[in-house]
């Protein structure tokens, strides 16, 4: 099977277009054929070492297709369902892979799969973010940062579902205007001036109750400065790099902050809670609260270049490789 491999780390001249062996079944794996492979920001952070994984690696952990095979002791899924999966093991850059059958879920008919892997794992995340980490509330407002991107989109659009005050940011105009339109009600462009300042001007000086931060290194600081008193800082991601080491002092000194690093895994522990999880994604896009704006389309064998677009901040909402 055609498959993108990397068998050193470093920038997305890595990936490689190879003819690697077919997945082999365990019992509780199902055997996918892709139809459409989930681009994830994560993906990039196995390939450049920020995050480890043994070498050569397959890249990816979100993909939507049909059933060609299960292992002997599956009771999920039967050959010919059409599923998708997210968080499975690296190997989703390839036409096939082998998936625990707890890291899947059955997808309705009205779910294509362009929008089941564009949506599932950031879907996914949005979800926990504002349901879980810091359950919103009417009433509160939040700060949102990227939210043209993948997981932002769907964060912005679910957060307004939910009855709560969006302040979103956005790397450009044109991603500014693609936040209004989901429904943001004040967008920030980062590059024109303090944002912390910015978001008080808009909270009556208070600031907001939550920052879902997954830029990282380089809007740490303003979303620190963004809340309130005894708000809840969530940090899920490192678009920009990691945040730095810091002194837990420092959450005393902006007011008694609260500070979260949450991964979508320890959300979605079991079968049970992906389908709870992905039932409920499911229904948001169905009523038409989140709308999944269609993907960016690239051949698998273009992976570097979805990853290096990715990275240059030139992507809004999904990327998807189709194999
Ligand atoms: P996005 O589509 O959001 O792409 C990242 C965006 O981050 C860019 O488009 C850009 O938007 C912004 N950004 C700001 N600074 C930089 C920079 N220096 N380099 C690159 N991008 C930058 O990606 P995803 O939707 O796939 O993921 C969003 C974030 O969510 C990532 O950090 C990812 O790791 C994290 N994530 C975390 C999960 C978890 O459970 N912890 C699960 C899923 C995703 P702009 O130009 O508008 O600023």
């Amino acid at each position: 099977m055609k498959a993108i491999q990397f068998a050193e780390t470093g920038g997305p001249e890595v990936l490689q277009l190879v003819e690697a062996p077919p997945p082999v079944l365990g019992p509780h794996d199902v055997l996918v054929r892709h139809h459409a492979i989930g681009v994830n920001f994560i993906d990039t952070y196995f390939r450049s070492g920020l995050y480890k994984t043994a070498l050569p690696a397959i890249a990816g952990q979100e993909g939507a297709g049909v059933v060609e095979a299960i292992g002997a002791s599956v009771t999920r899924f039967r050959v010919g369902d059409r599923i998708a999966y997210c968080l499975g093991p690296l190997g989703a850059y390839a036409e096939l892979h082998a998936v625990n059958e707890t890291r899947a879920v059955r997808l309705p008919e009205a779910i294509s799969f362009d929008v089941a892997a564009s949506a599932l794992l950031k879907g996914a995340t949005a979800r926990y973010l504002l349901r879980k980490t810091f359950r919103v509330e009417r009433g509160h407002s939040v700060l949102i940062h990227a939210a043209a991107g993948g997981v932002g989109q769907i964060a912005v659009q679910w957060a307004k579902h939910l009855g709560v005050t969006v302040i979103a940011t956005a790397g450009s105009e044109s991603k500014a205007a693609i936040a209004r339109e989901l429904g943001a009600d004040h967008v920030l462009i980062t590059s024109q001036g303090d944002i912390a300042k910015r978001v008080r001007e808009l909270t009556n000086g208070e600031g907001v109750h939550v920052v879902y931060d997954g830029v990282g290194k380089d809007t740490w600081e303003a979303s620190l400065d963004s809340l309130r008193p005894l708000g809840m800082m969530v940090s899920y991601g490192n678009a920009s790099g990691a945040v730095p080491a810091f002194s837990p002092l420092l959450l005393s000194q902006k007011g008694a902050l609260f500070l979260t690093r949450p991964t979508l895994f320890h959300y979605v522990p079991t079968a049970e809670l992906l389908d709870e999880t992905a039932a409920d994604l499911f229904d948001v896009i169905a009523s038409g609260a989140v709308k999944i704006t269609p993907p960016a389309r690239y051949a698998l064998a273009d992976a570097r270049q979805a990853h290096a677009d990715l990275e240059a901040r030139k992507t809004t909402g999904s990327l998807v490789l189709i194999p």
